[in-house]
């Protein structure tokens, strides 16, 4: 944002401000959420401004489909401390996954148009798997691979300069273990985990990623299980955090600007209105930040940072079934495909594990690109027919239930945050640093933890920060 445009988002300096408090919150996700639940209790009166209509953010459950699947924010394992201590703290049910863990194993293959059973596959003239892992699917082979051989010994340990080398793009590290162009090609950039392809996101990200994962093994929740959704879905856990607060979180408050002003700060929000504060904490990621008007600027590497951090595109369609069609072409209901269907998710979230819900369509990198063109019905549409194609019994059984594109989103711009190559050494040290009264929180500024877990951590760090100076 320029600066006439700064300016004219600030202008309400001498205006009697809708809020006075010792802090205010950009941002009812989970990390602004947990950020001004930790500051209130030690006593700060914290205002919370949110720009959707709901608490939550990257956390929306759709309760309108049967099961409440997730369209974010889908499963968090037992490891996850902070998730598992607020959920219990606020009385939110959680749902053990690990009876229907075993279906997501169960997986139907189409590439180039056509079905591939795992009996054909060793053979197949499409599989161009190492002579080793021939017998292997292409979705599990290299994230097995590079989570068994994973170079950093804790997850914070992406951000050790001892391991700076691993910075480069992931094509060319998994190049460097012996991959060739072709396996990384079906096996990476078909359904792109991270970034939009193996040559978009730094090998430092996914490996902390994989490393993460691994931390998280071995512990269980009070039921034993090792993973968890909340009961009538993840956004139960943010609404009770909000509900938790002393006041209510302000809904539908854009903010466009933070002023310092030298003895506190201002904080404009596109329907006029302006707040005061002791200080602000922004958990908003990068691809937003960049549109807020800060004065006084962040300097320039904060500035490059916030605008190179990208985050990842993504589409979710969701469909219900009006009668299970696998059951009449007897292949798994779940889907990996290179078409625009891409992974298809059966949610098993009924009574009965073995019951199908409804399914849920994940498209990423470039053809999640391609759709952001069309308009929300074109898009769904048009991966419904790729899957009446792909299997005829589909046809005519499929109800579009919601479709969300988070690239599109404008209170998100974005999946989660995309490290590319280079980025994790030239920016991490400065996405979340503090800017005089301004501070940064969000799973894109953690350090040991991810996704969930992440936006908590960043809390933890950026109510300290604040608690400390006020
Ligand atoms: C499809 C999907 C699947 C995922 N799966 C998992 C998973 O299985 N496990 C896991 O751990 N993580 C997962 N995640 C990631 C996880 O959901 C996020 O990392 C986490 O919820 C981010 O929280 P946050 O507080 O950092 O950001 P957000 O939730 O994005 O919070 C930022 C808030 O700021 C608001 N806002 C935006 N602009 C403004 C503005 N100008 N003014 C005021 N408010 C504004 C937004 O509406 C939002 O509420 C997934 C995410 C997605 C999208």
């Amino acid at each position: 944002m320029g600066i006439g445009a700064a300016a004219a988002a600030l202008a309400g300096c001498g205006r009697r401000a809708a809020t006075d408090s010792d802090v205010i919150v950009i941002g009812a996700g989970l990390s602004g959420l947990q950020a001004a639940r930790l500051m209130e209790s030690e006593g700060l009166r914290v205002t919370v401004l949110e720009s959707r209509n709901r608490v939550g953010g990257r956390v929306l459950s759709y309760r309108h489909i049967p099961g409440s699947p997730e369209a974010g924010g889908t499963s968090f394992s037992a490891g996850y401390a902070r998730m598992m201590q607020v959920s219990q703290e606020l009385g939110v049910g959680l749902v053990n996954l690990d009876p229907i863990r075993p279906f997501f194993a169960q997986r139907t293959l189409a590439l180039g148009g056509q079905i591939i059973s795992a009996a054909e596959w060793p053979e197949h003239a499409l599989n161009v798997m190492p002579e080793h892992a021939r017998q292997r699917m292409p979705w599990g082979y290299l994230s097995t691979k590079m989570f068994m051989n994973n170079p950093y010994p804790t997850p914070s340990d992406w951000l050790s300069p001892d391991y700076a080398h691993l910075d480069v793009s992931v094509r060319e590290y998994l190049a460097g273990e012996g991959e060739t162009d072709a396996v990384i090609d079906l096996c990476y950039d078909i359904n792109p985990g991270w970034g939009n392809n193996a040559d978009h996101v730094s090998a430092a990200m996914v490996l902390f990623a994989m490393r993460f994962g691994a931390a998280q093994r071995g512990f269980t929740g009070p039921d034993g299980g090792s993973a968890y959704t909340a009961v009538n879905g993840n956004q139960s856990i943010p609404e009770a955090m909000a509900a938790s607060l002393n006041s209510e979180v302000q809904l539908d408050r854009r903010v466009t600007g933070i002023s310092d002003t030298g003895s506190g700060v201002e904080v404009a929000c596109e329907d006029g209105s302006l707040h005061r504060a002791a200080r602000v904490v922004c958990s908003l990621p990068c691809s937003l930040v960049r549109n807020l008007a800060i004065e006084p600027a962040l300097d320039s590497m904060q500035a490059e940072a916030v605008n190179s951090v990208d985050s990842q595109i993504l589409n979710q369609l969701h469909l219900t079934a009006k009668r299970p069609f696998w059951e009449d072409d007897g292949m798994a209901p779940s889907m990996w495909t290179d078409s625009l269907a891409g992974m298809i998710i059966a949610e098993h979230k009924g009574d009965r594990p073995e019951e199908v819900t409804s399914l849920t369509s994940w498209t990423r990198g470039a053809p999640a690109a391609e759709m952001d063109k069309l308009s929300n019905e074109e898009a769904a549409a048009r991966i419904v027919a790729d899957i009446e194609r792909l299997r005829p019994a589909a046809k005519g059984q499929l109800e579009v239930a919601a479709y969300h594109s988070w690239y599109n989103d404008p209170h998100a711009a974005g999946d989660w945050a995309v490290w590319q190559p280079g980025q994790v050494t030239r920016y991490a040290a400065h996405v979340g640093r503090q800017h005089g009264r301004v501070h940064f929180c969000g799973e894109h500024t953690a350090i040991a933890n991810r996704g969930m877990e992440g936006a908590l951590e960043s809390s933890d760090r950026v109510a300290s920060e604040v608690l400390d100076l006020i």
